[in-house]
């Protein structure tokens, strides 16, 4: 799961802004994070508001840009309105979430071999759960539930460029348009997997997927350095 840094309250003109809706965070959100969902990570043209600590258990913040994400209609409905602890999850906007899952191909998604500590592999897992990021394949998810196809998809897709861009006679630039396609497909977390041994490339990846925490090789689950 991509790592966030979505900075603090936006701010105009030397004053926070004034979020008297939810919706009136979301161009903020957007600007701040791309258009990806903050769970699956794919790119979607309308993504919601979404409320870490679901708005109707949790009303005194349903305005407060501290309990806001990003998420497609699935993470949204799956995760649902229940009551739910923060500790018993990782937060992409809090936590390197990038040390949890490990991406294969045909959208699988598992638990990274390292999580040795029992205490974070069973949070890891309760996030990997929290909105179904372990479901795949056509017998698990619905015919609306198509992220784990998505997520395939971009796994080819970076395949594909990894081998070109290895290849001897790669065209001049071609990082950039490694970079255009990644960011039009989604899935962060897939290209860096793919890409993990090509330092340019994983960098060029996360400067433009915007509000990548880009510590997320060098800190721990907490973002604390190493
Ligand atoms: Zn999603």
């Amino acid at each position: 799961m991509r790592a966030i840094d979505k900075g603090d309250t936006p701010n105009e003109d030397g004053e926070n802004i004034e979020i008297n809706e939810y919706g009136d965070a979301r161009p903020y959100l957007i600007d701040r994070l791309g258009d990806y969902c903050s769970y699956c990570e794919n790119q979607i043209t309308n993504p919601a508001v979404e409320h870490i600590l679901p708005k109707s258990i949790s009303p005194n913040v349903e305005t407060n840009w501290y309990n806001f994400l990003l998420a497609c209609v699935n993470c949204n409905s799956i995760k649902g309105h229940s009551q739910l602890n923060l500790e018993d999850y990782y937060w992409p906007d809090i936590h390197n979430t990038y040390l949890l899952f490990e991406y294969h191909p045909l959208g699988v998604i598992t638990l990274k071999d390292h999580l040795h500590n029992s205490v974070d592999k069973d949070i890891a897992q309760k996030t990997l759960e929290l909105t179904g990021l372990n479901r795949y394949g056509e017998a698990l998810t619905s015919d609306a539930d198509r992220r784990w196809i998505k997520r395939s998809e971009a796994y080819g897709k970076a395949e594909n460029a990894l081998s070109f861009y290895t290849c001897n006679n790669r065209p001049n630039g071609y990082i950039q348009t490694i970079t255009d396609l990644a960011t039009s497909t989604g899935f962060w977390s897939v290209w860096i997997k793919i890409f993990e041994n090509e330092i340019e490339v994983v960098d060029a990846l996360t400067n433009s997927f915007k509000g990548t925490f880009n510590k997320f090789d060098n800190t721990d689950i907490t973002r604390l350095e190493q």
